[in-house]
């Protein structure tokens, strides 16, 4: 039998990951896994693991934190419609935003395109804020340009009194 595969035009995409509830490493390792399970994506990068402070609301665990970049056929809104469902799979059921979550799944960029609907922004809104999210960022796609600011990811910087990251753990995704 011959089985057709999706012949979709092959996009360039980061990914934000990030865990403060329950097995954080565990849930990050899970949600890499469900992404590279599904054939329309594969995984070309991953960055090592922050811990964090939370940000925004305090009184919290601290983050895991971590960057991916994947290749994907898939569509824009079909991504974040992936994503979505793997953090509902992996037990995402909290709704307080900057609260404490078993995962978190953003989209950082999508190929270059600078878009915004009521569903999604791309490039996402924090990643010129976050060092949460620029730093792992950072490791994996120093030269990428944010395509709105037009600067490197290795040339963005981040005030001091907004830094949250405490440093990198030893446990590495795969
Ligand atoms: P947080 O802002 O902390 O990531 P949520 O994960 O609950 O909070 O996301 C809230 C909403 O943000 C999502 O339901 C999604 O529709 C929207 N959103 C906007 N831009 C993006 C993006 N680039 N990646 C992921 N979600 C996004
Ligand atoms: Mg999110």
């Amino acid at each position: 039998m011959i089985i057709i595969r999706s012949m979709g035009k092959e996009n360039l995409s980061y990914i934000a990951l990030g865990s403060n509830k329950g097995d954080r490493f565990q849930n990050l390792s899970d949600a890499l896994h469900e992404i590279r399970q599904d054939r329309n994506n594969s995984i070309v990068n991953i960055s090592s693991i922050y811990e964090t402070l939370p940000y925004g609301y305090k009184d919290q665990p601290n983050f895991y934190n971590a960057a991916a970049q994947i290749k994907t056929t898939h569509g824009l809104i079909e991504l974040l419609d992936l994503l979505k469902s793997i953090e509902k799979k992996i037990g995402r059921v909290d709704t307080i935003r900057w609260g404490p979550r078993v995962i978190d799944l953003d989209i950082l960029f999508y190929n270059n395109i600078i878009f915004s609907n009521e569903r999604i922004t791309v490039p996402h809104k924090e990643v010129a804020k976050r060092d949460f999210v620029l730093i792992p960022l950072n490791e994996i796609a120093p030269d990428y340009y944010h395509p709105a600011l037009n600067q490197k990811i290795s040339d963005i910087c981040i005030v001091e009194s907004e830094k949250t990251v405490i440093g990198k753990i030893q446990q590495k995704l795969i």
